[in-house]
């Protein structure tokens, strides 16, 4: 069986390229040809119970849901590197805030997930064990206030 590949329009025009291999082990995400392959850990810890169908539709969506967001992603780093120049935060600080993008756009992309399934999502997801639901969100979003702080941390 050969990995689907899916081309996605995004809503500012670029069209996003997702491709998921058949066995959960690798997803690869970018634009046109240029694809980045990446182990699919957070949608392995979110749909791993769930079932082929509804893992690849929710799968597919959060890949999506990276490009969907990636203008805020990019107006959080300008922002925040401005910030971050005017408090006058180390290197070691900046490159903290800096990782912290990550989670955030974990977080993000997953919310476009629940947005764009509404109630579906809430049904799917009774069946999940509650402790990959807690690691997901409470793990990604308190790595976000955590690289905040440190990074707002002047003292
Ligand atoms: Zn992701």
């Amino acid at each position: 069986m050969n990995a689907e590949r899916l081309q996605m329009p995004t809503w500012y025009g670029l069209k996003a390229t997702i491709e998921l291999s058949p066995n959960r082990m690798l997803h690869r995400a970018g634009i046109g040809r240029w694809l980045i392959p990446h182990p699919p850990v957070f949608n392995w810890m979110l749909r791993a119970q769930l079932d082929e169908t509804a893992y690849r539709r929710l799968s597919v969506l959060h890949e999506l849901g990276h490009f969907q967001v990636l203008p805020a992603i990019i107006l959080y780093l300008l922002s925040g590197t401005a910030v971050l120049t005017i408090l006058r935060t180390t290197t070691v600080q900046a490159v903290i805030w800096l990782l912290g993008i990550f989670p955030l756009w974990e977080l993000l992309a997953e919310m476009y997930v629940r947005w764009k399934e509404r109630s579906s999502y809430r049904q799917i997801f009774r069946a999940a064990s509650s402790w990959r639901k807690t690691l997901f969100w409470g793990g990604n979003a308190a790595a976000v206030l955590i690289q905040l702080g440190c990074a707002a941390d002047t003292g």
